[in-house]
């Protein structure tokens, strides 16, 4: 009942406070969007209006951010949810957004269960306390298909901190099998581990064998950037993660970049 009043009130909402279609037009022809179709566009605007009505944004240091920046962080947020619904992030509020990469306090706990604290660069920071922490150049810089997308990473760790500390087991939709996303990302995690200690080429950012988290975090980038590549590499996580956020790229964006890891592999 009380689920039957939020829908009510959010449709409600919607309906009076739509993103003007000259904020909205421009953000279309963002590449990573090609391909949807009018009515996942449609969708796409409502759930990017949601975004930002539920999302407090803060940013830092007297930055100007301006209506258009909003849209343009809101629809980058709302792609990964297109199926998933209004309430996909409703466990955290606050975003706040640097102007550039920041300095950010890290605490880590290692295999050996010490603590690592220190300070970190980063271009973006999910909180397991709270916010999502953003560098603007980098969320302007994430709507091309080059397989590097600082919000939808960010926000793939906030769905994973959805059952927990993250540590990239999400909360999996009925029907799927823990053993399956298990099999597919373990097998993804070593390759990438192997290729990186032994500094070899991967198509996949390395940084993906920094741990599970970010292996499904990276994933998750490739996945709605270069999902091609990510099926080459993973066909089993391409999987998953299809079934994960129930889309399927790879019949709307088209294939970008030469893969001289590919050749090589062909050539081999
Ligand atoms: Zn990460």
């Amino acid at each position: 009942m009380l689920q039957l009043i939020r829908n009510l009130h959010r449709n409600w909402w919607l309906k009076r406070h739509p993103i003007d279609d000259t904020l909205w037009l421009p953000v279309t022809t963002m590449p990573i969007l090609q391909g949807l179709s009018s009515a996942e566009l449609a969708r796409l605007k409502l759930l990017a209006a949601w975004f930002l009505h539920t999302k407090a944004i803060s940013p830092v240091k007297d930055i100007e951010f301006s209506d258009p920046m909003r849209v343009v962080l809101a629809v980058q947020a709302a792609l990964p949810v297109l199926n998933l619904g209004f309430d996909a992030y409703d466990d955290w509020k606050e975003i706040i957004i640097y102007p550039s990469q920041f300095v950010s306090p890290s605490r880590e706990r290692d295999h050996y269960g010490f603590v690592h604290e220190g300070d970190i660069v980063a271009a973006g920071q999910a909180r397991s306390d709270g916010p999502v922490l953003l560098s603007w150049h980098d969320v302007m810089e994430a709507p091309w298909q080059d397989g590097f997308n600082v919000v939808i990473h960010e926000l793939a760790h906030k769905l994973d901190m959805r059952n927990g500390y993250p540590n990239g087991n999400p909360p999996l939709h009925h029907g799927m099998r823990q053993k399956d996303w298990q099999q597919a990302f373990s097998h993804a995690f070593h390759d990438l581990q192997h290729k990186a200690s032994h500094g070899e080429y991967s198509p996949i950012d390395l940084y993906a064998a920094t741990d599970a988290a970010e292996c499904f975090a990276v994933c998750s980038e490739v996945f709605f950037e270069d999902p091609h590549t990510l099926n080459d590499c993973y066909p089993a996580v391409y999987r998953q993660l299809k079934l994960f956020y129930r889309q399927d790229p790879i019949t709307r964006l088209p294939r970008v970049g030469y893969r001289p890891y590919f050749a090589d592999a062909v050539a081999h």
